[in-house]
């Protein structure tokens, strides 16, 4: 095998990189330790005064993060007792020997260090005993879902009126539909809030005005390859989707579900969350039901209908959703087989795995700095326990799969195309190992 590029760094002054560990990192702690501030009085009144300690004990924590984080120390083991501790402190052991010392904030991979700070916001979290289920990010998520209603109603009613039509639809139809709601799930990526350091970020206008617009900047789109995938093989009737975040982003993935199943391409749709607040607004279990409950009780008729239907779904187990630790762990999913392997086995009976996201993007690609005319096969180093394809609006400065002179072609067009998300692709890889 070639020599494998280097990692992205945080040390590189010309990248997004740079910007993100030293400039956005501690705005999203200092947010956090906001958040913790302003809930001092309800949680009092909710959990006591001994919830009023952990209180300052978090907030401590995170000021102590704040700071190691700004003076570039040394990355440190974790103290709390998680399912996943002893794996952490075993990758901050094992960063340590490969660099021969230990792993620092502005030296190590921008990726490993991203990582490590949302755990150790969970650290101390963890470390409490009444206030062990918080979520920091919980009230962003729910306003970045309520700032998005309208834009929901609208997408909503117009999948309501697909699937009442999509039985009689042609195949060339369906081919249709699918190719739209891939592209809506697709933009659905823009949403992040932490590439916007946790500033509101909803969706207010219709995506669906925007989507005819919007598709000469999906610089790849291997959409006709992934509508053979799901078409050629009628043995396999489960089809996974790896999440990204919660709002007006969940939404459009679990359209893209919806349509999995309505199109007859499937029978369980199986969908992965975090097991921990993660990257400030990817969904948890508690974020993806209180979405589903939000829906529910809304007033809005698509968004109750929705509601009611997606709660069914989760019933009758044609939709599941699951949260391994694997995806809150630094490591890239070309170490999935070692550190995960049941999870990697178990994508052995799916038709096609959908990554949503910047992050899942960059594990897929292990976070190095490859040429960007790099075929994505060749990116992902081993990682194919089925065939995949990453949905991702461009956020960070990576990129594989694209055509000689490509880049220097949008470059042209807009300086900063790699990390406004404004730009996208839609990359596919058929290569199975299992
Ligand atoms: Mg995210």
């Amino acid at each position: 095998m070639e020599k494998l590029p280097e990692p992205l760094s945080a040390q590189d002054k010309s990248s997004f990189a740079y910007l993100t560990i030293r400039d956005r990192l501690p705005v999203i702690l200092s947010r956090v330790a906001d958040t913790v501030y302003r809930k001092k009085v309800a949680i009092k009144d909710s959990h006591g005064e001994d919830a009023t300690h952990e209180l300052k004990f978090i907030a401590g924590c995170i000021s102590k993060l704040r700071n190691e984080l700004q003076t570039n120390k040394a990355v440190i083991p974790l103290k709390d007792n998680a399912s996943d501790t002893e794996v952490w402190n075993a990758s901050i052991a094992a960063e340590t020997d490969k660099e021969g010392q230990e792993p620092k904030w502005f030296v190590s991979p921008w990726l490993y260090v991203e990582c490590y700070m949302y755990r150790r916001i969970m650290e101390a979290i963890n470390q409490c005993k009444v206030l062990h289920e918080l979520d920091p990010f919980e009230e962003q998520k729910m306003k970045a879902f309520t700032g998005s209603e309208e834009a929901i109603e609208v997408l909503l009613h117009y999948l309501k009126d697909i699937t009442e039509k999509i039985e009689a639809a042609t195949e060339e139809d369906k081919d249709e539909y699918f190719t739209e709601f891939l592209q809506i799930a697709l933009w659905g990526n823009r949403c992040d809030l932490s590439i916007s350091a946790s500033q509101e970020n909803s969706q207010t206008e219709s995506i669906l005005d925007q989507l005819h617009h919007l598709e000469s900047n999906i610089l790849i789109n291997d959409t006709k390859q992934v509508l053979h995938c799901l078409k050629s093989n009628t043995r396999d009737r489960n089809i996974d989707i790896v999440l990204d975040n919660a709002g007006f982003e969940l939404i459009t993935d679990l359209c893209l579900a919806e349509i999995l199943l309505a199109c007859g391409w499937a029978d369980c749709i199986r969908m992965h969350g975090k097991a921990m607040p993660w990257f400030v607004s990817d969904v948890t279990a508690r974020d993806f039901q209180w979405t589903l409950d939000s829906l529910c009780k809304s007033s809005r008729p698509a968004m109750a209908y929705f509601g009611r239907q997606w709660s069914q779904r989760l019933e009758n187990s044609s939709w599941k959703l699951t949260c391994e630790d694997f995806w809150t762990t630094p490591y890239d999913f070309a170490e999935m087989k070692t550190h995960a392997s049941s999870l990697y086995e178990s994508f052995r009976d799916t038709k096609i795995i959908f990554f949503k996201g910047d992050l899942n993007y960059r594990k897929l690609l292990g976070d190095l700095n490859w040429n960007p005319t790099t075929p994505f096969e060749v990116t992902l180093r081993g990682f194919h326990p089925a065939p995949l394809c990453a949905l991702r609006a461009c956020k960070a400065d990576l990129i594989a799969g694209l055509a000689p002179g490509q880049k220097e072609t949008v470059e042209k067009q807009d300086k900063k195309w790699m990390i406004n998300g404004n730009w996208s692709v839609i990359s596919f890889c058929g290569k199975s190992n299992q």
